[in-house]
């Protein structure tokens, strides 16, 4: 059974009405959850502590976001503060750690962590799209400092790129970040030439979508540019933003994954993570603002985490010629460093 973090605190994150990014998101989620307690264990969490926060955001960051403890506030134009999102964002980013720890330690069992708000997007000195905190850097950074953990993958499937992830570890040989994201799009990062930096160059892997991309992209992705680069690097430890806004009925995305495609991504990445790291993978949820399609993917993720659902049981399309054009396209760009590009024909 996998570990799950979800708290009812979360639901005090709250902004303006018609704001997408509410409590409202994960309601038949956790209604479902409430009424399957068998379906996952949940970990017991509490706020990120400031040292763990200045693993990655700056300290006069920090200290606004103490300011703003109790009122309420807006970043940007997207990325509002409520009187207790402060202190909901710390707490999801424990919650975070605690599970990134947790799967660290070992014993095979995966987790899963419903986090509001979200945090890819989160930059070392500002908060933006939504996010205050960036959980998933700050997770990696815990599991670092704080275990010995060296070589740590990043996948993030979230429709939108995670800017926020990349540039904290864009100069870290030790750190892949890898993203799947339509673009051009919100926030505007996520080209292709965006390989890393320094000592990083060729550790980030930006994987952009066209706008309407479905399962035959997002899976031939997978099979042929995300699991081989994985399996080249041998990850200690498998971290996902698990964002489901690239899901068909998504009222942002504006992309065509199905809830099935989503299941088949997490069934790789599992696989990914046995055959590498005994299995230690921990996914962090980012976006997703379709309620019920939010809460269909998130029930068969946990399926496949609980080893309920098969991988080979799973639906693969057959590709197209835009999955065939895109795979080409990430095979030149990041070079002979992967599998799948010397199994490419030449030119
Ligand atoms: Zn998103």
């Amino acid at each position: 059974v996998p570990w799950i973090v979800r708290d009812a605190r979360f639901r005090a994150h709250r902004g303006a009405p018609g704001h997408p990014e509410c409590p409202e998101r994960l309601a038949p989620l956790e209604a479902w959850l409430d009424a399957h307690p068998e379906a996952a264990e949940p970990l017991a969490l509490r706020e990120a502590t400031d040292p763990e926060l200045l693993a990655v955001h700056s300290r006069p960051y920090v200290e606004q976001l103490a300011s703003l403890r109790g009122g309420s506030t807006w970043l940007d134009p997207d990325t509002y503060v409520a009187p207790r999102s402060v202190e909901i964002a710390r707490l999801a980013c424990g919650g975070a750690i605690e599970l990134a720890k947790r799967v660290a330690a070992g014993h095979g069992r995966a987790g899963l962590a419903l986090l509001r708000p979200p945090g890819h997007h989160a930059e070392r000195a500002a908060g933006m799209g939504f996010c205050l905190i960036n959980q998933i850097a700050v997770a990696a950074e815990a599991l670092r400092f704080g275990m010995g953990v060296e070589r740590i993958a990043i996948v993030d499937w979230d429709v939108h790129h995670g800017n926020g992830t990349q540039h904290h570890f864009e100069a870290s040989r030790d750190t892949l970040f890898v993203s799947l994201h339509r673009y051009p799009f919100y926030p505007g990062t996520g080209t292709l030439a965006e390989r890393g930096a320094e000592a990083g160059l060729g550790s980030t892997v930006n994987l952009p979508m066209p706008a309407g991309a479905g399962d035959a992209e997002y899976l031939h992705a997978f099979a042929d540019v995300v699991v081989p680069v994985l399996r080249e690097f041998r990850p200690e430890m498998l971290l996902v933003s698990a964002g489901f806004d690239a899901h068909v009925r998504d009222p942002l995305g504006g992309m065509r994954v199905t809830t099935g495609a989503f299941a088949t991504m997490a069934a790789q990445l599992l696989e990914v993570a046995r055959d590498t790291c005994e299995g230690r993978i921990a996914l962090l949820l980012e976006g997703g603002y379709d309620p019920e399609a939010l809460s269909e993917c998130v029930r068969e993720v946990l399926a496949v985490l609980s080893g309920d659902r098969v991988v080979s049981a799973l639906h693969t399309p057959p590709t197209s010629e835009s999955s065939r054009r895109l795979v080409r396209i990430y095979g030149e760009a990041h070079g002979t460093r992967f599998a799948s590009v010397r199994r490419l024909p030449p030119r």
